[in-house]
């Protein structure tokens, strides 16, 4: 496994253990070349699935870029790693078990509200405000990367943009 800092293939698995109730494989990794530490997963992969984005064009579904998302869109929400990680599951075994090979990305964003709404209302708020305002011109992960930049810009957690209808489940300022 090549080192994602230093790009040297010289790293080696520190700890491996099941996690997800043995539905995947964690493997703890060290760098010797920069010391860098990263860990892989390994799992089952039913089927590959496509994604159509809005521009037409068609990539393979990246798990790991749709955790990396989620966590963002979680960012300083009291969610242990644990349960995004079955959330991102989740999401792709609705995508695997579609029958499709090829989902629109529309498709994968409608799954990421549902499943966001369940787990975390003010991350759904701050998710769903952005996605509506993009869906019918961009592609979901411009919504993600948009996502991304309002967390860095400062906007804390519960701060809920205007044009959000009320939902009750924002968190209330005292
Ligand atoms: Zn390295």
């Amino acid at each position: 496994m090549r080192c994602p800092y230093c790009s040297c293939e010289n790293t080696q698995v520190r700890d491996s253990r099941p996690t997800e109730e043995n539905q995947s494989i964690r493997r703890r990794r060290i760098c010797e070349d920069c010391g860098g530490r990263f860990t892989t997963f390994e799992r089952v992969q039913l089927r590959e699935i496509i994604v159509i984005k809005r521009s037409g064009r068609r990539v393979p579904f990246d798990r790991e870029k749709l955790s990396r998302s989620i966590e963002v869109a979680l960012r300083k929400r009291p969610i242990q790693p644990e349960r995004i990680e079955r959330m991102v599951s989740g999401i792709v075994r609705q995508l695997e078990s579609m029958g499709e090979q090829e989902v629109p990305s529309s498709v994968v964003g409608e799954l990421v509200m549902e499943a966001l709404k369940g787990l975390d209302p003010v991350a759904y708020v701050r998710f769903a405000s952005v996605y509506r305002d993009f869906r019918e011109a961009a592609d979901f992960h411009e919504v993600l990367g948009e996502i991304a930049e309002r967390a860095t810009a400062g906007q804390e957690a519960g701060a809920v943009p205007a044009k959000v209808p009320a939902t009750g489940a924002a968190d209330r300022k005292h």
